[in-house]
């Protein structure tokens, strides 16, 4: 059986790639699995642990990475995240989709392990919206916020080295355009494969 396609979604704090990936996923008719994530940083109230991301210590953390567990993984805003390897590995093998909702540190080394892999850069439509929506949702203090926001400076830069770029001025129209741009990419694969196959 041929592989997954490995679909790595990156883009600034608050431009509403969580969203995306929520709705990409509550549509049954995209057969895609999100990699869940381990994660330093503190469990917001809204979030599951096991789901949003597993939480753990910085030594379990380092121990993962010393362990040869993780794809890939960077510090962001002085928390370490990273992708568990083995989840995404075989989910591939079954041939299987598999989403990473990653930062472009992160995205960029998957590139390098995965060259196959399709990365997606998420913009918001103005730094004036991006930082309305951060103050909007509430969930981080003035200073991270700050913090987010000149991070998001040096991630938009890195976006010329995605495969695709995707404005979410509009949410449903953005979730439709990525939503039609993964499922070109698999049915091309899938008639490629198909092509292959075909006896002459
Ligand atoms: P947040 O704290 O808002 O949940 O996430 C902060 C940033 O970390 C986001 O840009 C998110 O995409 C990124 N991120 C989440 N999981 C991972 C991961 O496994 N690896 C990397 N490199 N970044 C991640």
């Amino acid at each position: 059986m041929s592989k997954g396609i490995l679909f790595v979604m990156s883009g600034p704090s608050g431009t509403g790639k969580g969203t995306i990936c929520s709705r990409l996923l509550d549509n049954k008719e995209n057969d895609v699995f999100l990699s869940v994530s381990s994660t330093t940083r503190e469990r917001r109230k809204d979030e599951i642990d096991g789901v949003t991301y597993n939480y753990t210590t910085t030594e379990h953390f380092k121990e993962m990475i010393d362990n040869g567990e993780m794809l890939e993984y960077a510090v962001y805003n002085g928390n370490y995240y990273g992708t568990p390897k083995h989840a995404v590995e075989t989910t591939l093998d079954t041939g299987r989709s598999v989403l990473l909702e990653i930062e472009p540190q992160g995205a960029l080394k998957v590139k390098k392990i995965f060259p196959e892999a399709t990365l997606i850069f998420i913009l918001p439509p103005s730094m004036a919206e991006l930082k309305a929506r951060l103050e909007e949702r509430g969930r981080e203090t003035p200073e991270q916020i700050a913090e987010r926001l000149d991070a998001a400076k040096w991630e938009m830069e890195q976006s010329r080295l995605y495969d695709c770029v995707f404005v979410n001025d509009d949410l449903d129209d953005c979730v439709k355009e990525v939503e039609k741009f993964m499922r070109d990419k698999m049915e091309k694969k899938r008639l490629v494969e198909e092509l292959l196959n075909e006896k002459y």
